[in-house]
Parts: structure tokens; C-alpha cells; sequence
């Protein structure tokens, strides 16, 4: 699926932005190194959406995730659900 989704047929979804409500809730943020620490203390900067288990991405720098329906995630975000891939 590589060729095709890096093709012009494919268009992105649009980005979650840190302000949405949802990812607000999620402590979701475009930079892992930009985590809340206090918040989350077992946030680790190696934990990022690219190695989360629920990451739909491949080698783009940005990919779905089931609990941002209709947008993107960058593939070195993360939030409060990240659960590591196997
Ligand atoms: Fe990223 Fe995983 Fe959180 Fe989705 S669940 S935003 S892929 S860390």
C-alpha cells in the first residue's frame, strides 16, 4: 500500500491540533519531547506515536489513529494512550 498512499490520489488528513478538545483529554502533543511530564509521569521520549501500537502510519511523517477519527497524528507525537508495539 506504500506507492499507493504516497500518491496524489491519497490526501492527508488534516492534522490534530493540540488544542482540540479531544486531544486535550488525550495530553496529545505533536512532539513527544513536548509530553507533560508532571501529568505523565511514565511518558518517556522514546514513546512515540510511530511505535504505538495504534499508529495506522507507515514511513510518512504523519498517519491516522483510531482515536483521532478523521485526522492525522504525527508520527513523533504522543498522548496519554500510547500502548507500545509489539
Ligand atoms: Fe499517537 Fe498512539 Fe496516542 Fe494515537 S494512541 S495519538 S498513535 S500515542
Amino acid at each position: 500500500t506504500g506507492a499507493l498512499a504516497s500518491g496524489m490520489a491519497m490526501a492527508a488528513a488534516p492534522l490534530v491540533a493540540e488544542t482540540d478538545a479531544n486531544a486535550k483529554s488525550l495530553g496529545y502533543v505533536a512532539d513527544t519531547a513536548k509530553a507533560d511530564q508532571a501529568k505523565y509521569p511514565k511518558h518517556t521520549k522514546e514513546q512515540m506515536c510511530s511505535n504505538c501500537a495504534l499508529y495506522q502510519g507507515k514511513t510518512a511523517p504523519q498517519g491516522g489513529c483510531p482515536l483521532f477519527p478523521g485526522k492525522e497524528v504525527t508520527s513523533k507525537g504522543w498522548c496519554s494512550a500510547y500502548a507500545k508495539k509489539a
